[in-house]
Formats: structure tokens, sequence, C-alpha cells
């Protein structure tokens, strides 16, 4: 018989051979740990994400702008995170635009382009 030792606390495993732990407390304390992983993971990509939408809707001043030219160093120096966007959509004139919510970034080059989405 193959013994087993519980995922939490790695003491032997007495009586049914498909238990994973040694009791609900073990069970608990194995599940809360692996949700706070989770938890703070999410945390930090959404703490990205807005802090993202919130620079490049810092760039509009006007509600009938919906696209303004920035250098992209500019938009780094401002704690920007490139890898970070909610989704990717293309726009009409053919560009691929990285959204974060409502507002998104083209590259071009050394310059972004940052849009507003339109409702
Ligand atoms: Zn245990």
């Amino acid at each position: 018989m193959k013994e087993r030792n519980c995922l939490y606390c790695q003491e032997k495993i007495l009586g049914r051979t498909d238990k994973k732990f040694c009791d609900d407390h073990c069970r608990s304390s194995y599940n809360n740990q692996l949700n706070g992983f989770t938890n703070s993971k999410i945390r930090t990509v959404d703490h990205a994400l807005k802090k993202n939408r919130r620079i490049l809707m810092g760039f509009f001043n006007s509600k009938n702008e919906y696209t303004v030219l920035v250098i992209d160093r500019k938009i780094q120096e401002m704690g920007f995170l490139f890898q970070f966007h909610t989704h990717i959509d293309i726009l009409e004139s053919g560009e691929t635009c990285f959204y974060c919510y409502d507002y998104g970034i083209v590259p071009l080059g050394n310059k972004i382009k940052v849009v507003k989405a339109k409702v």
C-alpha cells in the first residue's frame, strides 16, 4: 500500500488512501494558501491595468478628441507597463490597438498613438 502525506503539514495520512489531508484544518489551510497566492496575482494585474488606464486618460482634456500622439519614453517614465492590456482591437485605420479598458495605444516607432474608444 502506497503511503501518503498530507499536502499541507506533510504528516503521514492514516486510514483511507484517497485522502489528501489529515483533517479539515489542513484542507482549509492549504486552500487558503492557494487562494491567497491567486488573489495577490490578480490584484497586481488589476493594479497595473488601472494605472495604465489612468496614464492614458490623462492625455485627454477635450471630450471631442479621440486620439493623441505621445512619445514612447514619456509614457514609460509615467509608469506605463506595456505588457498589461485588456484586449486587442483593429481600428478603422487598420492599426492594431492595445486597450486598457476604454483607452488604448497604437505603437508607431518611437511614438505612440493614444486612443480613446468611441462610445
Ligand atoms: Zn495535515
